[in-house]
């Protein structure tokens, strides 16, 4: 194992991809070399993405009531899961969004509504606005998770409209899929994606792992993303939801977590990989490793249903690693944007901020 990661390693740092065997070998690790793996993991992180930790932001923007059937979702309708279900949200509520994500340190505010995807008529035109309001304000990214998007026009009104980045996980391998979902197929997924590429949208896309998947359904998620060249891959780690199909799916223990992150990093070197929801219920204790096995950003604030760790916490595990939050340590209190009459105003944030 000790050759086999040494092996890798060297191909990765070279400029090269290693293959699908590789991968799974490396999967194999257990005991001392886990831990070399995530060592070789660390080192490959920080040759290619430094020692800055990004952090992002979401809010819920639309709660509940999707036609989809997602097996890990608490929003779809057609589980009962007796989560709050409301309509897109209004443009204050996406402003006061945006200054608890600053205030946590984020450089993006995602909107991320429930539903199947968006197709032309009034709710594109009211996400358009929520997206022209939220890149307007400055000192925030706007981004946004919106589903599945068939036509490619669309996918260029967002990018005009100033969003910055789509997030569409393929959450999980071609052949586990429709284990998962029975409303929609993994072609219409990456066809968004293909989409969105073409209409210059930087892509954030990962998947969920401990719905039951083997690990070479990990590794080929991992080689689609790598196919599709995504340039965010977020990690998420399921957190059994009550009333869903997968509420008693027995979870993935954190060395499994922190192996699987590791190859994630061999597979996919020079993206940013984030992790995000239900690292607190998988990795608990261990969660400062998840940045050693080869993560170089993580979600701030709540998640979409749950609530997550308070953002001074996860500055101060970042800085005790070494690595470094963008957040200066005693930092002034932000400076606030003139205000027009009557309307929310955001800190502002310098162009090294939003770099
Ligand atoms: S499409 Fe999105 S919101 Fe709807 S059930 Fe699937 S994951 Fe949940």
């Amino acid at each position: 194992m000790r050759q086999l990661i040494d092996r890798c390693l060297e191909t990765v740092l070279g400029g090269g991809e290693i293959s699908r065997e590789d991968a799974l070998s490396l999967f194999e690790a257990e005991g001392p070399d886990l831990v070399d793996l995530m060592a070789a993991a660390n080192r490959i992180r920080h040759h290619f993405r430094g020692d800055a930790i990004h952090l992002c932001s979401i809010v819920n923007a639309k709660s509940g009531s999707c036609s989809e059937d997602c097996g890990f979702c608490s929003q779809s309708a057609h589980f009962d899961t007796g989560i709050p279900e409301y309509g897109f949200i209004g443009d204050d509520e996406i402003v006061a969004g945006a200054r608890r994500a600053i205030q946590d340190g984020s450089k993006a505010l995602g909107l991320v509504a429930a539903w199947r995807g968006l197709k032309r008529g009034p709710t594109l035109d009211r996400v358009l606005g929520a997206i022209r309001h939220l890149a307007s304000q400055g000192g925030i990214l706007a981004d946004a998770s919106l589903g599945i998007i068939e036509e490619p026009g669309i996918a260029h009104d967002l990018k005009a409209a100033g969003l910055h980045t789509y997030n569409h996980n393929l959450e999980t391998s071609r052949r586990h899929f429709p284990k998962v979902c029975g409303t929609h197929d993994y072609d219409e997924r990456v066809r968004t994606l293909e989409h969105l590429r073409a209409a210059g949208i930087r892509r954030c896309s990962g998947g969920i792992f401990g719905m039951g998947e083997a690990v070479e359904d990990r590794v080929d998620l991992a080689l689609e993303l790598r196919r599709l060249e995504v340039e965010v891959v977020p990690l998420n780690f399921l957190n059994p939801m009550e009333g869903t199909p997968l509420e008693g799916q027995e979870p993935i223990s954190p060395m499994e977590v922190l192996k699987t992150i590791a190859v994630m990093r061999f597979l996919l070197p020079r993206q940013e990989i984030m992790i995000a929801g239900g690292r607190e219920v998988n990795l608990r204790d261990l969660q400062p490793m998840m940045f050693i096995a080869g993560a170089s950003a993580t979600m701030a604030g709540a998640y979409l249903t749950t609530g997550g760790r308070k953002a001074e916490d996860d500055w101060r595990m970042i800085r005790d690693l070494g690595l470094d939050p963008g957040i200066p340590p005693q930092a002034p209190p932000a400076r606030r944007a003139p205000s027009k009459a009557g309307a929310p105003t955001l800190p502002v944030l310098s162009a090294q901020d939003l770099a």
